[in-house]
């Protein structure tokens, strides 16, 4: 099958390239596992901070990728839950101990042996993947994969940071950097009665975020139209921190959802924290946080506004979305 690798983790734009095309075996499923064929796998910045080395390597010449549509072409010999033919969604997060404290106390995404698609096991840029059963999201037929795609990490990532970031029922939600994850959460938090002020550089993404229904748009560092209940940074930009926390009304929360910040410059209590605002952080997901925001997302409409490339092109579309030149979510089809 036809799939990418990241070789030498370095900068996407540079030469060699970190990602190589090469044609390899199928993986085989384990007998909890299924074999899914790929129909298409969202480009998320994680898969570039795996490419680029600002992610540790922990698997040499791992296959990114872990925003997976597909079908199920093999079941593993113990597996039950799903039947070939099945339309199936592969996130980011793969296996979870079940057992440590945190496990046991629902929060796996925090569980210390967790393990992750596209970064310790071999994801979606390929034709075929495997997920285990038990981590895969049943998805249904009749809706383009190229829109599903980003819904299963963007996606749920954004639904757990509009929920770590406590936003009152019809409340003002500040949205900095608006890409893949960003414009999701915000036709969510719409679509549930919010006031959505946008908060980002880029001329495409602020034309993407009016049509969305945001009610005010904006540069990043500009000063916010009202003083905001909630936040989410989503930009990988420490310097933002300040400039979101100054935002807040009393009592609001920032979320920062990525996995990847730059350094946070230093803090002011009386203009950042003081009047109990909360900085917080958003870690992986839960299975149950994808299952939730999957059904709402389907429900309410949510879907991505997509750029779609083939398989054959995937370290074009890392490029783009490096260089800050993608609309939206940048999607892998094979053809
Ligand atoms: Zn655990
Ligand atoms: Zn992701």
């Amino acid at each position: 099958m036809r799939a990418w690798e990241v070789h030498t983790p370095g900068p996407v734009s540079g030469s060699p390239s970190p990602l190589v095309a090469v044609d390899r075996a199928v993986p085989q499923p384990g007998p909890t596992e299924l074999l899914v064929r790929v129909e298409a796998c969202g480009v998320c910045r994680t898969d570039l901070h795996v490419a680029e080395g600002d992610l540790d390597v922990h698997l040499a010449g791992v296959v990114p990728g872990h925003e997976i549509v597909g079908t199920v072409a093999q079941v593993g010999s113990a597996a039950g839950r799903f039947a070939v033919g099945d339309r199936v969604g592969v996130a980011w997060l793969r296996h979870t101990c079940g057992s440590c404290r945190w496990c046991r106390q629902g929060r796996e995404n925090l569980c210390t042996a967790s393990r992750y698609t596209g970064w310790d096991a071999d994801g979606g840029y390929a034709e075929f993947t495997t997920v285990p059963e038990a981590f895969a999201y049943r998805l249904p037929n009749g809706v383009a994969a190229e829109a599903l795609a980003p819904l299963l990490c963007a996606g749920i990532i954004g639904y757990r940071a509009l929920m770590r970031a406590q936003l009152p029922p019809g409340g003002r939600l500040g949205i900095y950097g608006f890409g893949g994850s960003a414009h999701l959460t915000a036709q969510l938090a719409i679509a549930q009665g919010a006031q959505v002020h946008v908060f980002t550089r880029e001329q495409h993404a602020r034309d993407l975020a009016r049509r969305l229904g945001a009610s005010s748009v904006q540069d990043a560092y500009a000063a916010s139209p009202a003083p905001l209940d909630a936040a989410i940074l989503f930009a990988p930009v420490g310097d933002l921190v300040p400039v979101a926390l100054a935002a807040l009304g009393p009592g609001g929360t920032l979320a920062v959802a990525g996995i990847h910040l730059s350094d946070v410059p230093t803090l002011d209590y009386q203009r950042h924290l003081f009047q109990e605002r909360t900085l917080t952080s958003v870690t992986s997901n839960t299975r149950r946080d994808g299952a939730e925001f999957l059904a709402l997302a389907l429900r309410l409409g949510v879907r991505a506004t997509t750029r779609p490339y083939p398989l054959g092109r995937a370290d074009e579309a890392l490029r783009d979305l490096a260089a800050g030149r993608v609309c939206g979510a940048a999607v892998l089809l094979v053809d």
